[in-house]
């Protein structure tokens, strides 16, 4: 099929594109300014309609990015616009599209604590209250893989296990959300998690909370919370 004629297809207007590809674009540059992604690594996609996505292109800085140089692609990650080559983590981006239905943006960063448990292949675990609401408990580590690879994507999606975000063995992190400033949320407390983590693990290690109060403060966090922070409950 034509690939205008597919995006058309999908209900996706010239308008709706352009803004995911802004939406992508500014949300780099929020990840430089919290230290979240440094140089061209890491990167961004939105799930524009089922099998067509916007995502960061291969290889470029955040600081200077424009809107056209986001790339549309599909399933099987062929771009359908764009010039640019797309992000060689295309299949990680797909493949947990594909796994969480829920998932409507994805950001993977290589940030400094979460690639330091990351490098030790230990996962976040489950020792303070923000991530285990958002992640509902530890904080998996996938088994490692070349990066940009199938075997990444699939050990990546093995991981997560419906959860909101992974560690990818001696690489980074990944994280999704059902918005791009929900998965910017779980990116950051994410990091903050490895760095506690880290911290305590240097002075004595910390204590980890038990399965069955993790899975309050998760439902406490779905149920009340995350509709607070987005302002639709009081
Ligand atoms: P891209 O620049 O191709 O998105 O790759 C960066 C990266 O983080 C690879 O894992
Ligand atoms: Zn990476």
């Amino acid at each position: 099929m034509e690939k205008a004629v597919l995006l058309n297809d999908k209900g996706l207007t010239p308008e709706t594109i352009l803004s995911a590809r802004e939406a992508v674009v500014n949300m780099g540059k929020e990840l430089i300014e919290r230290k979240l992604v440094a140089g061209s690594w890491g990167n961004i996609s939105v799930k524009l309609a089922d099998g067509v996505y916007a995502v960061t292109p291969s290889g470029r800085g955040y600081a200077n990015q424009k809107p056209e140089d986001i790339v549309i692609i599909n399933a099987a990650c062929e771009t359908l616009d764009g010039v640019l080559t797309p992000s060689s983590e295309s299949k990680l981006h797909t493949a947990i599209y594909n796994a969480c239905p829920e998932a409507k943006a994805i950001i993977h960063t290589h940030s400094i604590y979460a690639s330091a448990l990351a490098a030790m292949r230990k996962p976040v675990p489950a020792i303070i209250e923000d991530i285990v609401q958002i992640i509902g408990g530890r904080v998996n580590c996938a088994e490692y893989a070349l990066p940009g690879t199938q075997e990444l994507a699939d050990n990546a999606v093995k991981a997560m296990n419906g959860r909101k975000g992974l560690l990818l063995a001696n690489h980074g992190a990944v994280c999704w959300g059902k918005s791009l400033d929900d998965a910017l949320i779980v990116a950051e407390i994410l990091e903050k998690a490895a760095q506690i983590a880290i911290i305590c693990q240097s002075c004595g290690g910390a204590v980890e909370l038990s399965n069955e109060d993790a899975e309050i403060m998760h439902n406490f966090y779905e149920e009340h919370y995350s509709k607070r922070q987005l302002g639709v409950e009081k």
